[in-house]
């Protein structure tokens, strides 16, 4: 069938009530996206699944939720303060911002990697390839600059008694702050790992891939604090974790990939990202880094408290290593829905839209569907019923080939129809999204029905 382009999905995402544009009724606000009731439900899921194979079914693995606003010194000890930025340039003419290096990606297709190409570098490439404006298709640039991208606000009852504090750029700061406490409250030995997810916010100029680079995301990330000789295999162990998740909430492994990083942080051993087959092509999907004991050496050198962990056994003390798996949940939400997204052509060439969710990431387990509006008597309690076990969604309007679209549409796995024979027989019709069977059940089996096919 047709490809998919990101137009087309973000205006499925419109129409289906997945996600809106921020701020849509005053013209907008670039780089913001509302997820909507269907979208919502998703996004939920999304974080629920990963929390469960990271937190719940993982060994030793704590969760916290650290606020968003943080002492700026974190910032400085992090090095987000000196040296977050992206090199950016501006139109002469049109006056829009842009990013050198992804212009220069842009054009390259991986013959070159900006990352590892000084400012001074990429200036001399854009001028020699002339590289135009995306925007006006003028060839005038400003000199490149470094832009930090953190967002800045103020903290303080007057004008000047300001404090200027930062919305944090990534969660993982919460959880290196919170090391020793978790440790201590909860009496971990290492290894064990420390989860989030939360919002993080950057000020990032993008080419508009929907949500895929917002100024406003949600991360989901877990840090493991192990010793530093442990490290390479606990760093190997992450990157199978991390692909076996995708794997397992329905990705396909043909649109996955490991890419290991060109530059490494100068504290970093190793790093790789995973990428996916985006409409617009192989990108960044997560991050797997093993970091050393940089974050909790800069914490203990800023702060001036010790980072010490005692081994229990031994009584040694170090500052364990750390190794980040980090995925931002929008970013794994647009790549759900990229692989989700299917157009199929039926008998007699009508062409049905389906998105081939996994049940535990659809919005709605199932919709409860009386073939006539007079049925409700009986499918009301149905509905009821199940609604109290797992998101259900009931629809009485319209033919019921339309209304099983809608729900193909949006992802719901099961369509339960109640027909005259339920009066008689207490069972109704259960047909599966993706191939359309339909299976005659007993309304006492529809919980366990639906319940085993959502498990994740
Ligand atoms: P990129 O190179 O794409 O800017 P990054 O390497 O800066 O990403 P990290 O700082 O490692 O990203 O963040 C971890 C994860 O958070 C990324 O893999 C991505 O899933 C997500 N993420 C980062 N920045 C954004 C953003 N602006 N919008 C949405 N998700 C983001």
């Amino acid at each position: 069938m047709g490809k998919l382009t990101m137009d087309k999905l973000v205006t499925l995402c419109k129409g289906r009530g997945i996600i809106f544009a921020g701020s849509e009724i005053y013209g907008g606000m670039g780089n913001t996206w509302d997820y909507g009731p269907v979208g919502v439900e998703i996004k939920n899921n999304i974080k629920r699944a990963w929390w469960k194979r990271f937190v719940q079914e993982n060994d030793n693995s704590f969760g916290v939720d650290a606020a968003i606003l943080m002492n700026s010194r974190v910032w400085d000890a992090s090095g987000h303060t000196a040296s977050f930025s992206d090199p950016k340039m501006d139109c002469k003419k049109c006056k829009s911002r842009m990013r050198a290096d992804t212009l220069i990606s842009a054009h390259a297709k991986g013959k070159v990697n900006p990352d590892t190409m000084s400012n001074e570098e990429m200036q001399a490439y854009i001028e020699q390839h002339k590289l135009a404006c995306p925007k006006c298709g003028a060839c005038e640039w400003t000199p490149i600059r470094q832009f930090n991208l953190m967002f800045e606000t103020a903290r303080g009852v007057t004008d000047e008694n300001q404090n200027k504090i930062y919305l944090r750029p990534e969660t993982a700061q919460g959880e290196f702050v919170n090391f020793l406490s978790v440790q201590r409250s909860t009496r971990a030995k290492v290894p064990f790992g420390i989860a989030q997810v939360g919002k993080a916010f950057r000020n990032e100029v993008t080419p508009g891939n929907f949500i895929f680079r917002t100024i406003e995301f949600e991360q989901m990330e877990h840090q493991l604090f192990c010793k530093e000789e442990d490290s390479k295999e606990f760093y190997e162990k992450y990157k199978e974790k991390a692909m076996q998740f995708l794997l397992d909430i329905g990705f396909d492994k043909e649109h996955l990939r490991f890419k290991d990083h060109d530059k490494l942080a100068h504290y970093a051993s190793a790093a790789c990202d995973i990428q996916f087959l985006y409409p617009m092509g192989w990108e960044e999907l997560n991050g797997i880094h093993n970091r050393g004991s940089y974050d909790l050496s800069r914490h203990q050198e800023y702060s001036g408290k010790s980072m010490l962990y005692t081994d229990p056994f031994n009584g040694e003390k170090y500052i364990p290593s750390v190794v980040e798996y980090s995925i931002g949940a929008d970013r794994l939400m647009l790549a759900v829905l990229c692989e989700a997204f299917d157009e199929e052509e039926l008998e007699g060439g009508e062409i049905r839209s389906v998105l081939r969710l996994a049940p535990c990431l659809a919005a709605y387990k199932a919709a409860v569907l009386p073939l006539q509006k007079n049925l409700s008597d009986s499918a009301r309690p149905i509905f009821e019923k199940l609604r109290k076990s797992f998101p259900v969604i009931y629809d009485d309007a319209g033919s019921i080939g339309k209304r099983y679209r809608r729900q193909d549409e949006i992802g719901t796995p099961f369509c339960i129809t109640i027909d005259f024979d339920t009066l008689d027989d207490n069972s109704v019709t259960v047909r599966e999204r993706d191939s359309m069977e339909q299976v005659r059940l007993k309304v006492d089996e529809l919980e366990s029905y639906i319940g085993n096919a959502i498990k994740f």
